[in-house]
């Protein structure tokens, strides 16, 4: 019997943790690294796959994405074959609910392994504006026992009063559940000056701050200035936080108006006043037809972003509750916030992220290749920020390297083109030269989810969350 499954020959192999950055051959037997070495007998596995030229680094995870929301708009488990083809191996969805998420997987699943974090959407997903202590604790409870990794806090959209917003950051802390914040309290915004609430809201305790970049957008001060400040506040709070940032200029958000046609939420109404339209939907009208504002639609299997008129029509027919994208994220600050380092030589925000999945900008690998093209960020870093640090703040110490015995998680890239062009989970390819060839996924979820993954059918792996990142050196 061949000693190996598959050999990816003559790779540029990229594993920061081993601190190795060498042209050779991976070895991989029951979807697992079984060696890494300058070269591996072809006779000994039963497939091999030229890699010569491509650089090979440990699956990118990614942080930031929405593969089981609660869009009407489009089917967010279409996030899943966009996300392998971005070369993917694993995801942390931010924000659905146990059941869209195990659905999904089952539905559109394209071979990745995900962990899903239960959304707060008072009137939807919980029934109170404000829950008090007991409601909360049951709120946790219900998340983790449905399959999810913990708890994600909308602020941008649905905040709670600051008081609210730590009390639920210190249940899912004292639950070690996965705790992620948009940030924002009904006291702040989702922008600096919500960050600015951090250092209270979280006191001694664990947070993931999402997408820092989309704080970082001129709104308060200039963007320059929000970047330092942003940057000093995760550098003061290290240890505590995890953090990642998007560099995709297209931001994420929705047009819904109330019955007086003014634009609801937080986020795209600071969009439309970054450019001088009023924050209603006479003013989201202007936007869109000036071609600053798209709508967000399915069309077929793919979802595509939508100018003009024809974006107009998709507005008005779903009467404003549509997926909407403003260029208002600044290359500046994505730039700035990705290289930033603290005095320890750590990064000050540790991952890069898309804030994609079904949103049509999974272009994390892209645009760190650019970095490392551009001269900003070394190879074994570009990884450090796509795979190891990511594998770390999710506790799955088997992901994010090379060593024997991890899994075989593996990206494959082109230099030449700066794309991923091979995507494969535990040893199985399930992305080839752009076509996506897997389907399920597996399920992480926390021990109080272990019942619902072993009832879903799905191939499940329980995450012990002491082991990640967010929680070591916890208590
Ligand atoms: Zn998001």
């Amino acid at each position: 019997m061949a000693k190996f499954d598959l050999i990816l020959k003559g790779g540029l192999i990229i594993d920061p943790a081993n601190d190795f950055e060498e042209t050779g051959d991976v070895g991989i037997a029951s979807g697992h690294i079984e060696r890494v070495a300058p070269e591996i007998d072809s006779t000994e596995s039963s497939s091999t796959i030229d890699v010569s030229g491509k650089w090979v680094m440990p699956g990118q995870i990614d942080t930031h994405a929405h593969v089981a929301g609660l869009s009407r708009n489009w089917d967010p488990a279409l996030g899943y074959a966009m996300l392998a083809k971005a070369g993917t191996t694993t995801v942390l969805d931010m924000g659905g609910t146990g059941q869209t998420l195990i659905d999904g997987i089952k539905r559109k699943g394209a071979g990745l392994n995900v962990a899903g974090l239960f959304a707060l959407i008072p009137g939807s997903t919980i029934t109170t504006r404000e829950p008090d202590a007991g409601q909360i604790s049951d709120i946790v409870s219900n998340a983790l026992s449905q399959g999810c990794f913990g708890i994600k806090m909308l602020g941008g959209y649905h905040p709670f009063t600051p008081e609210t917003t730590s009390k639920i950051i210190a249940e899912c802390n004292a639950r070690l559940a996965y705790i992620a914040f948009h940030i924002g309290t009904r006291e702040s915004g989702s922008h600096l000056g919500g960050l600015r609430e951090i250092p209270q809201l979280v006191g001694k305790g664990r947070l993931h701050v999402c997408h820092v970049n989309s704080y970082c957008r001129g709104v308060i001060e200039d963007a320059d200035d929000e970047c330092d400040e942003a940057i000093a506040i995760l550098d003061d709070m290290k240890g505590q936080l995890n953090s990642e940032a998007y560099h995709a200029v297209q931001n994420g958000t929705n047009g819904t108006c109330d019955a007086k046609g003014a634009v609801i939420a937080n986020v795209p109404r600071n969009c439309l006043r970054l450019r001088g339209y009023q924050p209603t939907r006479e003013g989201m009208r202007e936007a869109i037809l000036d071609g600053y504002a798209s709508v967000v639609a399915q069309k077929g299997s793919e979802v595509l972003y939508v100018k003009g008129k024809e974006a107009l029509n998709l507005f008005e027919a779903a009467n404003t509750n549509v997926g909407m994208s403003f260029p208002v994220n600044l290359p500046s600050s994505a730039f700035r916030l990705v290289t930033a380092k603290s005095d320890d030589d750590e990064f000050s925000v540790d991952a890069v992220s898309t804030d994609g999945g079904s949103h049509p900008r999974n272009v994390a690998i892209q645009s760190t290749m650019a970095l490392v093209k551009f001269g900003a960020l070394s190879r074994l870093e570009m990884v450090t920020k796509l795979s190891r640090t990511p594998a770390r703040m999710l506790g799955l110490p088997n992901k994010g390297h090379f060593s024997e015995g991890a899994d075989a998680d593996i990206t494959v890239l082109d230099p030449l083109i700066s794309e991923p062009v091979m995507t494969i989970v535990a040893g199985v390819p399930i992305m080839q030269d752009g076509k996506v060839v897997g389907s399920g996924g597996t399920l992480l979820v926390t021990p109080e989810g272990r019942q619902v993954a072993r009832n879903s059918g799905l191939p499940f792996q329980v995450v012990d969350l002491k082991e990640s990142k967010l929680y070591e050196n916890f208590r």
